[in-house]
This record gives C-alpha cells, sequence and structure tokens, in this order.
C-alpha cells in the first residue's frame, strides 16, 4: 500500500493505563472504547469466545504471527474499517483517503488467493 500511514494496535496493558489505543506513526489517534466492536472488525466471534479463545491471542495469531498467510495489509484495512466508523479524527485526517486503500486492499487480497478471518464473514454474510 502506497503512501499509507501504519496504524498500529496497542492492546490494554499496564503501560497505557488498560486502555487499549490505535496508534500512527507512535502517536495515539484514537482510543478503543468499545472492544467488541474493534474484535469483530477482525473477524473475531463469540464461537471463538466460547471454545476459550482470547481476542488478542486471536489478532496475534491471524494476523501479526500468521506463518500460513501474510495478512498484513488486511490487518491495516480491518483497523482503518474499524477507525473509518468510531473516530473522528481519523475521518478528518484520513477520510479522503479510505475508498484507495480499500481498493488497494481489494487488489492485494486479491493477488494472494486467500481471505483473512474477517474478510471471509465478509463472503458468508
Ligand atoms: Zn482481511
Amino acid at each position: 500500500m502506497q503512501n499509507q500511514p501504519h496504524f498500529k494496535y496497542c492492546h490494554a496493558s499496564s503501560s497505557n493505563k488498560h486502555v487499549a489505543s490505535i496508534k500512527v506513526e507512535g502517536k495515539v489517534i484514537h482510543e478503543i472504547s468499545n472492544l467488541d466492536e474493534f474484535y469483530k472488525s477482525f473477524g473475531y466471534t463469540q464461537d471463538m469466545r466460547m471454545a476459550g479463545v482470547l481476542p488478542d491471542e486471536f489478532i496475534w495469531d491471524e494476523y501479526i504471527n500468521n506463518k500460513a498467510a501474510n495478512f498484513a495489509a488486511c490487518c491495516q484495512m480491518h483497523i482503518v474499517e474499524y477507525l473509518r466508523k468510531y473516530s473522528d479524527t481519523f475521518n478528518k485526517e484520513y477520510g479522503n483517503q479510505f475508498e484507495s486503500w480499500l481498493a488497494s486492499h481489494a487488489e492485494v487480497r486479491a493477488k494472494r488467493g486467500i481471505a483473512c478471518a474477517a474478510c471471509r464473514m465478509k463472503i458468508d454474510t
């Protein structure tokens, strides 16, 4: 993805007073007040919760440390999709670039052939 700033998810920990956030270039642009919605945008489901899978573990295994597929672009896209819905700051600063990021994600995804959990969910529904 060209010219796209890197969005980084920081899970809640003692270092951020247990408030999960999203950072761009080291700066917090959004504090995640609705973690359930955030996890959902990554394809995390109630079934997984029932099966005892922790959402942060799921995100790590599926997007960050996935040896079977490279879902780095998806990870970015699903953070962006979440911000699009819930962050005024995001929409003000990056809203006009959203469509082009969406398009380049679709391209990456088509080339890759396999879909991540969140993309799979959208195909199913
Ligand atoms: Zn995806």
